[in-house]
């Protein structure tokens, strides 16, 4: 399955995005170091920076490059994770959380150079990010927020009244953290640059080559798909949340947690004038969060949790229609040309998982936070294998969800329910 396919899987960002480079599912037995089960971000940066690096790598991807979270979120290159810092500390100790909320403060940088470097048309914006607080308690959370980065030098300024309401050209905020660290993406655009550029420093994609059985032969890992094998010294595990039944312990550890888009037409140039003039990407303090977004073309994509599925699909239109009137009354009445939706990882405590497992490492768990994450957790599993370099991620136990599927239906119809009565921004 390409990403193609679907018009609900990748909407505007299949639309939008450069052609994927041509691969070819796997055909025969092949050997290499490296193999990497999983062509997202995760998946195809440690392919890029072993190949850089002279190691043969070989990536077998079920479906089509990005076709899982990477090709379908919002394109918010943030730093950090959801956790304030200090949170992060607290729940990993200060060694561990401290070299974690390190790591993924420069996460940006990483995803920025990467692009300048290999030349990645993926509508690079770095203007900020804004995080928009509703109310005085998503005030005070964005106090925190501001306080705990500004206390380990971040660049992130907390914008008020007058000021905060002409960065995002609205009345409904009355506070918004900028990071100027952060920015956006094309997303799928991304996913297909690291793409070509892994393949022209020498790594191999197969697509359409889900990966059926891994068994351990002597020194070396043998991944099976349904044409062929790869027989490797390593296995880098970059399912994520679309992992299916082969790894069922990684997947049992994540709940799903689905979250759509829906893309407007083009807004008038008066318009561009007013809605986020700065271009800087936005979502708000609500648990059942709004995200709005401009891309190149000047579309706003507005996005919140839920699944575009069954009667829900009504109901979430529906509210973004609303939501986008309230919070952007200038724009007047709306019509939508995409929607899509796809499959967030959550973690129990919102920490990402590092696990080895022999031969097979894997890293997971973003909760919502992957595009730098998954390009700096990437190279930073090919440098442990290459150098032995530590990660910024201790190995973490499994540990299985309890009730998972029960979480995922109140994710699910929660969020449906909760748009279909009219929850407000
Ligand atoms: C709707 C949505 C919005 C989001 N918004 C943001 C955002 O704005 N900012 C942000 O930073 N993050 C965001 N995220 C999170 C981010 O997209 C993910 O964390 C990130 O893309 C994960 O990348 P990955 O490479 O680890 O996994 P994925 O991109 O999910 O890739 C996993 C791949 O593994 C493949 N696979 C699975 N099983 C097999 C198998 N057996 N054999 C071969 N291949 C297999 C799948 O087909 C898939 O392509 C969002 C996610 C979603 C879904």
């Amino acid at each position: 399955m390409t990403v193609d396919r679907d018009p609900l899987s990748h909407g505007l960002w299949a639309a939008s995005a450069p052609p994927a480079p041509k691969t070819a599912p796997l055909i025969g037995d092949t050997r290499t170091d490296v193999a990497v089960v999983g062509a997202g971000y995760t998946g195809l940066s440690a392919a890029l920076h072993l190949a850089e690096a002279g190691a043969s790598v070989v990536v077998l991807e079920a479906a089509g490059i990005g076709y899982g979270g990477s090709g379908r979120n919002v394109g918010l290159v943030n730093a950090g994770l959801w956790l304030p810092p200090d949170e992060v500390v607290r729940r990993m100790g200060a060694g561990d959380g401290e070299r974690l909320i390190g790591a993924l403060g420069e996460g940006p940088d990483l995803v920025f150079e990467s692009i300048g470097q290999h030349g990645i048309a993926c509508e690079p914006v770095r203007a900020g990010t804004l995080h928009c607080a509703v109310g005085r308690g998503g005030e005070r959370d964005l106090e925190r927020r501001h306080a705990q980065w500004a206390a380990r030098g971040a660049p992130v300024r907390l914008l008020r009244g007058d000021e905060a309401r002409t960065a995002i050209g609205s009345d409904a905020y009355g506070a918004a953290l900028l990071d100027a660290r952060a920015g956006t993406i094309q997303p799928l655009a991304y996913a297909r640059g690291l793409a070509t550029a892994a393949i022209a420093t020498g790594a191999v994609i197969h697509e359409a080559s889900p990966v059926t059985a891994c068994t351990e032969r002597g020194p070396h890992m043998r991944l099976e798909t349904a044409l062929g094998a790869v027989t490797a010294a390593h296995v880098i595990l970059a399912t994520n949340a679309y992992t299916g039944g082969l790894w069922g312990e990684l997947r049992t550890e994540l709940a799903g947690l689905p979250y759509f888009n829906l893309a407007t037409a083009p807004l008038s140039d008066v318009a561009l004038g007013s809605v986020l003039p700065g271009k800087q990407g936005a979502w708000d303090t609500r648990q059942i969060l709004s995200s709005f977004r401009l891309d190149a073309a000047g579309r706003l994509v507005v996005g919140s949790v839920g699944a575009l599925r069954g009667a829900s699909r009504a109901a979430h239109r529906n509210w973004a229609r609303r939501t986008l009137a309230r919070i952007f009354p200038q724009l007047g009445p709306i019509d939508f040309e995409y929607e899509w939706y796809g499959t967030i990882g959550m973690t129990t405590d919102a920490l990402p998982r590092f696990h080895r497992m022999g031969r097979v490492l894997g890293i997971s768990g973003y909760n919502g936070r992957g595009i730098a994450p998954g390009t700096v957790f990437g190279k930073a599993l090919a440098r442990y294998l290459l150098h032995g370099e530590a990660l910024p991620l201790p190995e973490t136990p499994f540990a299985r969800i309890l009730l998972r599927r029960v979480r995922e239906q109140v994710y699910e119809h929660g969020a449906g329910i909760a748009h279909a009565l009219g929850e407000r921004f």
